[in-house]
Parts: C-alpha cells; structure tokens; sequence
C-alpha cells in the first residue's frame, strides 16, 4: 500500500475546476481538512453533526481554497502583483500564496479592525498592508479601482476563480460521509463561501456523485446583517470580525443558493456567538475564531427554538482557527485568575482542586 500524500485542491480536483488548461498549481497542501463529528452536538440534536475544521488550512482559514486556485490563475496569466480586500483571512491567505509564487501582495484593510494575528501574518509574508479609513466595503471598492487601473490582479471573492476552489470543501464533504448531508450551516459574510459550497455541492449531485444537496442555513451577526434585513449595512459592527461586512458581494448568488437550498438566513447577538466559541473550545476540543462558531451558535439558538435536527446529518463549517483572535477569546472570560504556587506537590494538587 502506497500512502497518499495530499497534494492540495488544485491536483487532488482538477478535472472538476472551472480553470486554464495549463494552469499550474501554486499549493500549500490547501484542503483535505478533517470532519470531525461533535459529540456534544449529535447528543444535543440526536443527529449527526460533524465540523468541517477550516482552521486546519496552511494559513489557518478556509481562504486558502480560493486563494491557491486565484494565485495559480494569475500566475498562469502573467501577473506581478495582486491586490485585496480583507477583514483579515483574506489577506494572511493571499500573503502566504503570493510570497509562494513570487508576486508582490497589496493588502487593503479597515484601519484598527484586523485581528492582531491575522495582521501579523498578512506582515510576515511580506505584505505591503495598507490600512483604509473606512470599512470592508470601503476597502473592496478600493481593491477593484486599483485591480481596473494598475497592473495588479484582484483576488477577492469576487474573482469567481475563488469561489472554483472554494467549493471543493463541498467535494470533500460528500467524498467523506458518501452523500451530501441533510443540512450545512455555516457563518456568511461576503457571502462567496456559501455560494461557493452550493456549486460544488450542485456539481457533485449533477455527476451523480451524490443523491441529494443539502439544505443552507447561513448566519450573521445582529451588528452586521445585511443578508436577513434584505438591505446594506452602512455601519456593521461585530466581534466576529470576519463577518464584519454590511454590503456582501456574492449578495445575488447566497440569495439564489438559500433558495434553490430551500433555506435560510438569521441572526445572533454577539453574545451567542461568543459563547457558543467557548463550548465548542471546551466540549468539543476545537478552537475556532468567533466568526468561525456562527454556524454553531446558529443551530444551538435554532435547538432552542424547538427547530429539530434529530436522525438528521448535519454539517457545519468551522472557518478559521482561534489562534487568530486570542485576544478576543481571552476578553470574553473576563478577569483570569492567576495561580501560582511553590515548586511542590502539594501545593499544586492543592491549587489543582485535587485534595
Ligand atoms: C471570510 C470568512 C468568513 C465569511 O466567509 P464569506 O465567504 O465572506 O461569507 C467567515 N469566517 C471566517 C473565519 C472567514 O475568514
């Protein structure tokens, strides 16, 4: 037996990406993320609910799918720069493939609303970061000024070659349980994921890979949910800060994915968000950024409405990994108390709560 070395989403799913011939495959080893099933959640529903663990990309987020697909494309096209628009992920993941192929990164972000490591990652692969007084929608207006007047390819979501290697997390979902699940909840913003996820899992039902789609159930923030008022948010605000978007530019194709899904849109005090974080942390052994537990806050507050999940399959992306806003995480246990003892066993099983 051969062991198979995962060669990221380009080569493991070429002949299913809407790409060039020829393009070739600027990879990180993208994809391939675990699905992990959540006892707390299935006992909770008396389903089947598995986390499609996104933080375990290369950069840390789901971004990484787009990103590889979009890089590769612009460098098959001969491009030297690119250029984003980001509330963070976006950013760390352009940075990390555009130093992978020797491209100059230019990175557009809302002055003081990036987390700290996302900042940092965007910075260390060598990213001219460019902080913009105005917010994420500001932020992309300015990316497709730059991407129209200067030699430098936009690669945000809107760049439909993202949305190609997004949708294998789709792929590889059905690949993993044999079908397409009943539901997929997942936290929206710009909404390209989601609309990312409903062509790939349309392409698989299409090929006969699967025998269903799931239905798309899709979470905001209260402070930043344009998709559930049916309008822009000129102002959004949220601690889940990669969702912090009032203006979404898939806005038309997540429209049309609830639909053809049969579901739906809704939001969550921040809160709620928080908190379902911090369960997920502790029951389940996953930390994720608090824009990453909105799907699971979602079903939780869905749960509690009465709405049932039970003999249901269930999965729910988790999109990027805690390690990126630990200061957020830390702020929401409040004052931790320090302990500290003696180099002593006693002291510490004492301290412990042991004796
Ligand atoms: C980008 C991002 C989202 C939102 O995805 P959209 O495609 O913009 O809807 C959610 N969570 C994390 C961690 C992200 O980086």
């Amino acid at each position: 037996m051969t062991s198979h070395q995962w060669r990221g989403v380009i080569e493991e799913y070429r002949d299913l990406l809407d790409i060039p011939a020829g393009t070739p495959s600027v990879t990180l080893g993208e994809g391939g993320t675990p699905l992990v099933r959540s006892e707390w959640l299935s006992g909770l529903t008396d389903g089947e609910v598995w986390l499609k663990v996104e933080g375990q990309n290369p950069t840390g987020s789901f971004k990484d799918r787009g990103m590889t697909a979009a890089i590769s494309v612009a460098v098959h096209e001969g491009a030297k720069a690119c250029v984003c628009a980001s509330t963070g992920n976006t950013s760390a993941s352009m940075a990390a493939y555009a130093a992978k192929a020797g491209l100059t990164p230019i990175v557009l972000v809302p002055d003081g609303k990036i987390a700290a490591g996302k900042l940092a990652q965007a910075l260390v692969h060598g990213a001219q970061v460019i902080q913009v007084r105005g917010n994420f929608d500001d932020c992309l207006k300015l990316s497709r000024g730059l991407a129209d007047h200067y030699p430098v390819s936009l690669v945000n979501s809107v760049n439909p070659v993202r949305l190609e290697g997004q949708k294998t997390a789709a792929f590889e979902i059905v690949d993993r349980l044999g079908d397409a699940p009943d539901y997929h909840l997942m936290p929206i913003g710009n909404a390209g994921n989601m609309s990312a996820y409903w062509l790939g899992y349309r392409q698989y039902a299409d090929a006969g890979k699967a025998t269903r789609k799931p239905v798309l159930r899709a979470f905001q923030a209260e402070g930043a949910a344009p998709l559930v008022l049916g309008r822009p948010v000129e102002f959004p605000e949220t601690r889940a800060t990669a969702i912090r978007i009032g203006n979404p530019a898939s806005w038309e194709l997540a429209e049309a994915a609830r639909e053809q899904s049969g579901g739906r849109f809704a939001a969550l005090p921040d809160e709620k968000i928080l908190s379902a974080q911090a369960d997920l942390a502790r029951r389940d052994g996953v930390f994720v950024e608090p824009a990453s537990a909105v799907g699971v806050a979602g079903l939780l507050a869905e749960v509690e409405a009465g709405e049932s999940y039970a003999g249901k399959s269930v999965v729910i992306t988790v999109t990027g990994h805690g390690l990126k806003d630990t200061i957020t995480a830390l702020e929401f246990f409040g004052d931790i108390p320090q302990v500290v003892v003696d180099a002593d066993i006693d002291a510490a099983a004492a301290a412990a709560g042991l004796v």
